[in-house]
């Protein structure tokens, strides 16, 4: 079982992050920003997600065994997909369109595990509506209609200038990869970091998690090899 207190360092993490996001999303309407998303707005949840083992430990911690078979189901779709796409770009598309939304999206748009999603689906805010984090919008628009998306998302309050994403949300979340860091090296003297769907579904495998308390990367490899969900580009270890 993972360590009770690396899963309250991640608990903690997420909970500092909420708070001071909370506080920054009432600014920036005060000032005039707009946040596109909402409860039952699921656009993003197609998207590639990068997490560390940590916080995959405390995904899996909560998981029913019907929602741990979902997320190993998309795990494998995730490692086929990274072993047969050509580019990156190819891979984030496919991911998109064939891997599909993330098994723990519900019927009604609700995310059913919001309490312990990773970083990435707590701060990835739209200033721009829906349709623009869906596959296929920046695909499909023409020279003319990217020009002009450039220069609305440059003239949007919270932009980074290069895509309609709220930049300040994004950069306030990186204490949570820095808290998850250091419980990693604490609890394993080592860190995994990988694809989401991927390291909860080896976050549940007593195997796996046995060779990474005793900081054994070599056999926690040949274990995900071992369980057909071992991939350089979606486990490394530091
Ligand atoms: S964990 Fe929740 S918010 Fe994140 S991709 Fe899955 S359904 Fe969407």
């Amino acid at each position: 079982m993972t360590s009770p207190a690396l899963l309250q360092t991640v608990r903690a993490a997420y909970a500092r992050y909420e708070g001071e996001a909370g506080q920054f999303l009432q600014e920036f309407k005060a000032a005039g920003g707009q946040v596109y998303c909402g409860a039952g707005c699921f656009g993003c949840c197609n998207m590639p997600i990068r997490l560390s083992l940590a916080e995959a430990a405390l995904i899996a911690s909560v998981l029913t065994p019907e929602e741990a078979r979902k997320v190993e189901k998309h795990a494998r779709k995730v490692i086929h997909n990274a072993r047969t796409a050509p580019s990156e770009d190819e891979y984030v598309s496919r991911h998109r369109l064939n891997v599909g939304y993330c098994p723990l999206l519900g019927a009604d748009g609700a995310c059913t595990r919001y309490e312990v999603r990773p970083t990435r689906c707590r701060d990835t805010f739209s200033a721009f509506p829906a349709v623009y984090c869906q596959e296929g919008t920046w695909e499909g628009m023409t020279k003319t209609e990217r020009r002009e998306y450039g220069r609305e998302v440059r003239q949007t309050l919270g932009t980074d200038g290069e895509t309609h994403f709220i930049a300040p949300l994004e950069e306030m979340s990186e204490p949570i990869w820095a808290s998850c860091s250091r419980a990693m090296q604490k609890a394993w003297n080592l860190e995994a970091w990988g694809d989401f769907w991927v390291l909860t579904t080896l976050a549940a495998n007593p195997t796996f998690m046995a060779a990474i308390e005793r900081g054994n990367k070599g056999a926690a490899l040949r274990e995900a090899r071992q369980a057909g969900l071992e991939h350089p580009e979606v486990i490394e270890f530091a």
